[in-house]
């Protein structure tokens, strides 16, 4: 690829919260971006807000749990945009529950979103990655990969996430692909949102609680997340590799 090709960079779960902002930063990086989320017509905002800033963006609806929805999802982004060589692997579910009243579905669906999404976004985009001799891999990991009590589905699916990062860093790096996670705190989106429904809290309430246990005592926004996304997909980065990165506002126990 020449130094002037504009990359293309694909996020996943990008209509809203953590993915929309990091798909318009990677965008106001110079990035072309596939905004990939579960309901196209839900991807519209994200777009419009990168076209209108100048840039090139498509919106592509995709389960990233089906096979054949991300394969078809990766070579349309091949042909309108071009090869993907940076992938934000970012859709994410909750299905919090005490371990005894979890149920298997909500075990299943929470690996399958996050670590089977993964696994096949990945190996759908590597190929162009392997091809271009050049690819920047981001997961998104938590703060709940270290345990948290009601999740451990999704605390084992993030922990997952930081294994199989650590993976891709040993087998990919011969080809100029560096993988990395991104581990956030508390962030202020619909997901923290709907816990503090679940608990029954108001959101404000639930934040203003929530900083009073951050060293910077502020909950985080999505742009905190897209700032380290941004770093570990530049070109700059590519000494960095299998790494989890914990951006919580602090350090966690
Ligand atoms: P969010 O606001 O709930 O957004 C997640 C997006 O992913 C939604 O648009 C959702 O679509 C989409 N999605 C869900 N399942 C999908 C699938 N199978 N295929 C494609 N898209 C799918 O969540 P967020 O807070 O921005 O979180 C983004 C990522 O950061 C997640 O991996 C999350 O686990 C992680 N994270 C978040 C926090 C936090 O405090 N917010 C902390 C640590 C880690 P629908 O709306 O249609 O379901």
């Amino acid at each position: 690829m020449s130094t002037t090709e504009q990359r293309v960079a694909v996020v996943t779960g990008a209509a809203r919260g953590i993915g929309a902002a990091t798909a318009v930063r990677l965008a106001a990086e110079g990035r072309a971006v596939a905004v990939i989320d579960l309901d196209e017509a839900a991807c519209k905002d994200t777009v419009e807000k990168i076209t209108a800033a100048g840039g090139r963006a498509i919106a592509v609806g995709a389960d990233v749990s089906d096979e054949a929805q991300v394969e078809a999802a990766v070579a349309r982004v091949a042909e309108e945009l071009g090869a993907p060589v940076i992938l934000v692997n970012n859709a994410g579910v909750l299905r919090d529950n005490l371990l005894f009243k979890m149920s298997v579905s909500d075990w299943d669906t929470v690996m399958n979103v996050h670590l089977r999404g993964s696994f096949l976004m990945t190996r759908a985009c590597q190929k162009h990655m392997v091809d271009a001799g050049f690819g920047r891999i981001v997961n998104l990991s938590s703060s709940s990969a270290l345990g948290n009590r009601g999740q451990v589905n999704y605390s084992a699916a993030k922990a997952g996430l930081q294994g199989f990062t650590k993976t891709l860093a040993k087998e990919l790096g011969k080809f100029g692909i560096t993988a990395n996670s991104v581990a956030p705190g508390f962030i202020a989106t619909e997901m923290t949102k709907a816990t503090a429904e679940r608990v029954g809290m108001g959101f404000e309430d639930f934040k203003a609680v929530a900083a009073t246990q951050i060293p910077v005592q502020r909950v985080g926004e999505p742009e905190d997340i897209a700032n380290a996304i941004a770093f570990f997909t530049g070109d700059a980065a590519g000494f960095v590799s299998g790494q989890v990165l914990y951006v919580a506002g602090g350090p966690l126990d």
